[in-house]
């Protein structure tokens, strides 16, 4: 007998349930990709994601072929090709991971219509692209949890299965025919620092992290300059790294870093379930609409210039610009960036969450969009006006200005306090430093903002 295993955001081959319940139960497994245009159209191709992307299907074909097999890479609409592979290896089922968003869902339902009228069985794995699935875990009376603590209570008490071994063998059928693998090296535009991916970078990573890293996560996280935190998220958002092995290898490991480390991992789960319950909120408000965000002539150029990192916050900049360099952005400068864009400047989240999307190797909808609405006060924060000083960030997340000064060379020399507040110099002293003044005066952004809120 032959199965076919479609992978999709789980690109890797330990803990993989459909991988390993398709080696069980047949002869031959064809272990299949398949690039859709249609995943390009949804908002997938940005060049850091693709060059990510390659990556990991190199890595996943030569983890296949250390067992015996290799990866078939097809490119056109996933269902169609599918079944295409599916007769073309007389396959008798086809094993998939359970999908999170609007997208992965009509897909998935698309894909059983059509395995089935073909007489062909059709196996759905939860638990492979989150650690607990979207929907297991529900409160009185909702459909998914909009608060994330007693998510997280809930979660915490959920039992998880051991991870699963990779297989020791994969004999893929000769009859398959498989086209060239992408390549990296032929994606134009990805960052130049962007991160090497696949699922034996994920597992480095995951092991160097918890072994050598994850007890300082507690009070290192929110360093932006030191730099402390995993690093594992594209590898979990191209599922190179399996959710549920993080948690429990985190889990075995103990101790207060782990804890907080875990935490955030639930994050992940929370949005995740929020995204499949409400698939909508990926481009309208979550809480409630507002259609108030500043449309004013010098919107645009205010959104160029948090773009390019030039708002005169140093802060903002700086992480503004490590988004650029590297396709990813520390949390904290995340949160920041995103309170300055939504509160401070008042524009529209969406427009905030469209650039992260088109640079986040990491990006997804689930935790991009969410976390935008929830920094913008629309989403599951439960307090929603807050803003973020940008000044006092600055200070307290980055107290000696190494961040700022790594990615705002202009401020080169300067220390702090004086290199999160730049304006403050005069004369020659402020004449130096090539770097613009402040886009708007904060107090001016809070006003507008709270004036918004109690008209709203
Ligand atoms: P660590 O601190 O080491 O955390 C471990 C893992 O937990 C992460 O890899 C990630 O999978 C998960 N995690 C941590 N924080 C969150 C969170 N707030 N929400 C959901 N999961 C979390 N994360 C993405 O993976 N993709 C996105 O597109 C994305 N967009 C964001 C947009 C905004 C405006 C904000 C405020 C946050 C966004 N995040 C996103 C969440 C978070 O910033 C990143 O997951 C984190 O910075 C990744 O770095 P790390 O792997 O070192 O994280």
């Amino acid at each position: 007998s032959v199965s076919v295993v479609l992978f999709t955001s789980d690109l890797r081959v330990h803990d993989h349930p459909p991988l390993r319940a398709a080696v069980e139960g047949a002869h031959e497994v064809v272990p299949l990709f398949i690039r859709d245009p249609a995943v390009d159209r949804a908002g997938f191709a940005a060049p850091n994601r693709l060059a990510f992307l390659a990556d990991c299907l190199a890595d996943l074909d030569r983890e296949l072929q250390d067992r015996g097999g290799r990866l078939v890479v097809r490119g056109g609409d996933t269902v169609a090709e599918v079944c295409a592979v599916v007769r073309q290896a007389q396959a008798d089922e086809v094993h998939v991971a359970a999908g999170c968003s609007a997208f992965a869902q009509a897909r998935q339902e698309r894909l059983r219509r059509a395995l089935e009228a073909d007489g062909c069985r059709f196996y759905v794995h939860d638990a492979v692209i989150t650690a607990v699935p979207p929907g297991d875990l529900t409160p009185q009376g909702s459909d998914h949890y909009a608060m994330f603590t007693p998510f997280y209570r809930r979660w915490c008490a959920e039992p998880l299965r051991k991870p699963f071994m990779a297989p020791r063998d994969v004999k893929v059928p000769h009859t398959v025919r498989s086209e060239d693998l992408p390549a990296r090296s032929a994606v134009e535009g990805a960052s130049p620092g962007l991160a090497a991916g696949g699922e034996s970078e994920g597992r480095r990573r995951l092991s160097s992290w918890l072994s050598r890293h994850v007890d300082s996560y507690g009070e290192g996280h929110d360093d932006l300059a030191g730099d402390a935190t995993s690093r594992l998220s594209p590898y979990l958002h191209f599922g190179a790294v399996s959710p549920v092995e993080a948690v429990q290898r985190a889990r075995a490991r103990g101790g207060a870093g782990a804890e907080a480390f875990i935490r955030q991992l639930c994050w992940r789960d929370f949005f995740h379930q929020v995204l499949a319950a409400r698939p909508e909120a990926a481009a309208e408000e979550y809480r409630s609409r507002r259609d108030d965000w500043r449309r004013d002539e010098d919107a645009e150029a205010d959104l160029q210039a948090w773009r390019e990192g030039r708002t005169g916050y140093p802060i903002v900049d700086a992480a503004m610009r490590q988004l650029a360099h590297e396709g990813w952005m520390h949390n904290r400068g995340r949160l920041v960036t995103a309170s300055f864009l939504t509160k401070t400047l008042y524009i529209d989240w969406r427009e905030g969450a469209r650039h992260f999307l088109s640079l986040l190797v990491d990006g997804d909808v689930a935790n991009n969009q969410l976390n935008w609405q929830w920094m913008a006060g629309t989403g599951n924060d439960t307090r929603p006006n807050r803003v973020l000083n940008p000044v006092r960030q600055g200070l307290r997340y980055d107290p000696d200005g190494r961040f700022v000064r790594r990615w705002v060379p202009e401020l080169d020399g300067l220390q702090a306090p004086a290199v999160h507040e730049p304006w403050t110099l005069t004369g020659l002293d402020r004449a130096r430093y090539d770097y613009p003044d402040p886009l708007i005066v904060l107090a001016d952004g809070l006003a507008r903002f709270r004036q918004a809120r109690e008209a709203g």
